[in-house]
């Protein structure tokens, strides 16, 4: 069945319609040849009733004959005769292999057979001779022609005896006799020839119908069945791409169409999973991207939303950071004025304040100026050649006065110079904000500064032991406007760590940290040196 299922549709369709064709064609001809049988058949019966009434006349004119003696008579006897004579030169003329179908058309005409039906004749003697019922039929014929010389032998003697011895009534009634047996036993052969040929017909007639039957059965069977199949596959590939139309439009790509065959409806089938296929990759690869757009609107949403609150937060401790100094410096200045006009020897005290103050402001807004330099990338150094070692060294001395104010001893240890290119400004910058943070969160409790040099690079320790940060928050406070201690607690805007790492990591260094709450915090600084 696969070759079939293979075919294109049209094609299917030229089959179906060309075999139905074909078998009709050949229906028809097996009607066509049935009716030229039968009237093969009616034509030879035709010429059966010719030869038996042209047998009748003569034995007629004989008898009439014997009582005229009149030789027209006689004539008419031979005359009668002509046509059985034709009769029988045709039958042995077919009974050659190679007969002349001109002189059977002869020999029957002179039978009295219409020139139409001879070759019917022709055909049914010669397909048909060795069938059962024909072949009788012929050889009964065959014995009535034997039976005619006979009578014609009998015909003579008549007319001698009529014209010779007309007196001789014993010779007559023998005659007439013989003629008379030779009459029955024609008639009886007549008869013979009839009914075997009647009987001929009708098996004939039956087989034919057998045939044609059977010819319509074959037809309409193969027929029905091509046209069932070729319909019922057609209307199955068209329902199984129906349905997977219908599921693809609902968005749902799960299986596909089986391809049973080669032609259009294969092809179709192909060609819709191929789409489905196709829109299946575009809806998961567009599904996926919807995916990534919203977790990254998500992202971005939660780092706006984190944003927000940092800026809140930052102008929240902005504006306290900035306001403290402010109102101080307010204070003073004020007080100043009053004590200026009144010459009060505190002046110089308020002025320091005032100074201390506005450095804390200074400082506030350096940071802050900072900060926007590093984010719009103009951190600019000025590099010189200096030792970490003494810079460690000035500022400790520069800050004594404050960690003493704070109740820390400060110990410096820094065995060898460590000499390296360095921003001195920054350098200092980045020893005063590990100072001060170890001054503000170091309760009090001593402080310990350390330059190490290992080879090309130098190491600064600043280690207290004061409140110590959480694990979590390590990693954090190196991040802008990031502290691990509420707002308010200990001033300040959580941007100090933020801009040492910068510097460091502008030379080339990196800073770490390790603490644990209530035992203190170390922070290690590594910065390349000059060999
Ligand atoms: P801040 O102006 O808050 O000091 P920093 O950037 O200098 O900002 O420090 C960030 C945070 O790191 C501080 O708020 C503090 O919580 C924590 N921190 C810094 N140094 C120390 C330290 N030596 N001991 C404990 N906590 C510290």
């Amino acid at each position: 069945m696969k070759p079939w299922r293979d075919l294109s549709v049209a094609s299917k369709l030229y089959v179906v319609v060309g075999t139905m064709a074909v078998l009709i064609a050949c229906e028809l001809m097996t009607l066509r040849f049935a009716m030229n049988t039968l009237s093969a058949v009616r034509a030879f019966v035709g010429g059966e009733a010719l030869w038996s009434k042209a047998q009748k006349d003569a034995v007629q004119s004989l008898l009439r004959y014997n009582i005229t003696g009149d030789e027209r008579d006689y004539e008419d006897f031979t005359a009668h005769l002509l046509i059985p004579d034709g009769d029988h030169l045709a039958r042995l003329e077919l009974s050659k292999p190679d007969f002349s179908r001109e002189l059977v058309h002869r020999y029957f005409g002179q039978g009295g057979i219409h020139d139409a039906d001879i070759d019917p004749i022709i055909a049914l003697f010669r397909r048909f001779h060795s069938i059962p019922h024909l072949a009788r039929a012929i050889e009964i014929w065959r014995q009535a022609d034997e039976v005619i010389p006979v009578l014609k032998t009998t015909a003579e003697e008549f007319h001698y005896v009529v014209h010779s011895m007309p007196s001789d009534k014993k010779r007559h009634a023998a005659l007439i006799e013989r003629v008379q047996r030779l009459n029955n036993r024609l008639t009886s052969l007549e008869s013979d020839f009839s009914a075997t040929l009647g009987e001929g017909s009708r098996w004939l007639e039956r087989l034919l119908m057998l045939v044609l039957f059977c010819a319509v059965l074959l037809i309409e069977g193969f027929s029905l069945t091509l046209t069932v199949l070729t319909s019922r596959q057609i209307s199955r590939g068209l329902d199984e791409i129906n349905e997977k139309a219908v599921r693809v439009a609902s968005g749902d790509f799960r299986g596909s169409i089986p391809i049973r065959s080669r032609d259009e409806i294969g092809r179709l089938a192909r060609e819709v999973n191929q789409m489905s296929e196709a829109l299946r990759k575009s809806h998961s690869e567009l599904e996926a991207r919807v995916q990534e757009r919203t977790a990254e609107n998500a992202r971005l949403l939660e780092e706006a939303r984190a944003a927000l609150q940092a800026r809140d937060e930052f102008f929240s401790i902005a504006s306290h950071e900035l306001r403290t100094p402010l109102t101080s410096l307010f204070l003073q200045l004020q007080l100043l004025d009053r004590e200026l006009s009144s010459g009060s020897e505190r002046v110089g005290k308020m002025l320091g304040i005032s100074l201390q103050q506005a450095r804390r402001l200074t400082g506030l807004i350096e940071e802050l100026l900072d900060v926007t330099r590093i984010r719009l990338g103009k951190l600019e150094l000025h590099y010189e050649t200096c030792d970490l070692s003494q810079l460690v060294q000035e500022t400790v001395t520069l800050l004594g006065p404050e960690a003493e104010r704070a109740g820390s001893r400060v110990s410096l240890s820094t065995p060898e110079p460590a000499v390296g290119r360095f921003d001195r400004n920054r350098i200092n910058q980045v020893i005063t904000n590990l100072l001060i943070n170890a001054i503000k969160y170091g309760e009090g409790k001593p402080i310990e500064l350390r330059v190490e040099v290992a080879g090309a690079r130098g190491t600064l320790i600043v280690a207290d032991l004061g409140m110590g940060i959480a694990p979590e928050q390590q990693q954090r406070i190196f991040e802008r406007f990031e502290r691990a201690v509420s707002g308010t607690n200990i001033s300040g805007l959580g941007l100090g760590l933020y801009i040492t790492r910068q510097i460091i990591e502008a030379h080339g260094g990196s800073i770490h940290v390790s603490s644990e709450p209530g035992r203190g915090s170390t922070f290690r600084v590594e910065l390349p040196l000059q060999k």
